[in-house]
Parts: C-alpha cells; sequence; structure tokens
C-alpha cells in the first residue's frame, strides 16, 4: 500500500462510507478528489479535509476547496 491510498481515507470517513470508497479504484479515486467543482474559484479544484457519509444509498464527500478554501462537496451515486 502506498502512502497515498491512506491518505484518501481517514477517520472522517463513516465506516459504511470507507467500505463504498475502497471499492473505487485509487486512480478514480484521484480523479474524483482532483476535479471538485467549486463555485468560487469557478473551476474544477482539488478537495482537501474530505470527509466521507453515505445518504440516500450514495457516497457523499464533504471537504475543502485545496485553492480557496470554500466548501465543497461531490456525490458519487454510482458504485459498483
Ligand atoms: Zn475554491
Amino acid at each position: 500500500m502506498s502512502q497515498e491510498d491512506i491518505i484518501l481515507v481517514n477517520n472522517n470517513f463513516s465506516l459504511q462510507a470507507a467500505s463504498l470508497w475502497n471499492k473505487i479504484p485509487q486512480t478514480k479515486q484521484q480523479l474524483i478528489l482532483n476535479n471538485v467543482y467549486c463555485v468560487q474559484c469557478r473551476v474544477a479544484v482539488t478537495m482537501v479535509n474530505v470527509s466521507g457519509f453515505v445518504e440516500e444509498s450514495s457516497l457523499v464527500l464533504k471537504g475543502s476547496c485545496g485553492v480557496c478554501g470554500e466548501n465543497v462537496a461531490r456525490v458519487i451515486e454510482e458504485i459498483n
């Protein structure tokens, strides 16, 4: 396991969210986290301080914009 694997899932993920997140290939996880739209920056940014939980069977990621610190979120509906 590389160091990057460890960064993505942390104590801010619920158990359910972590198990869903872990089913996503690492390359796709990074694509997801590196392409989060920030309303403040008006571009896709990297989400930092990520926390995850499950809402209505979707994985919801919440965090901060890596550029300006604005709250950003990403809902992932399709997880196989
Ligand atoms: Zn921003």
